[in-house]
């Protein structure tokens, strides 16, 4: 199956077999990333764990520390 990366629109070719393809698939809102998009986020979640200022969730739920 043909497949998009959300991130830079670039296309790719995946076997229909792969259990990515499955997921995409069964579940279309899992979308899909390329292998530099995903190397490249994961680096940045990394990096964000690492300095300790990851507050994705936090600020979508509470301002009471503000
Ligand atoms: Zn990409």
């Amino acid at each position: 199956m043909r497949v998009k990366c959300v991130l830079c629109d670039q296309l790719n070719v995946i076997d229909d077999e792969s259990l990515l393809a499955k997921r995409l698939r069964n579940r279309p809102i899992h979308t899909y990333m390329c292998d530099t998009c995903y190397e490249r986020i994961a680096e940045k979640t990394k990096a964000r764990l690492a300095t300790g200022k990851f507050r994705i969730y936090r600020s979508a739920t509470t301002h009471e520390d503000w």
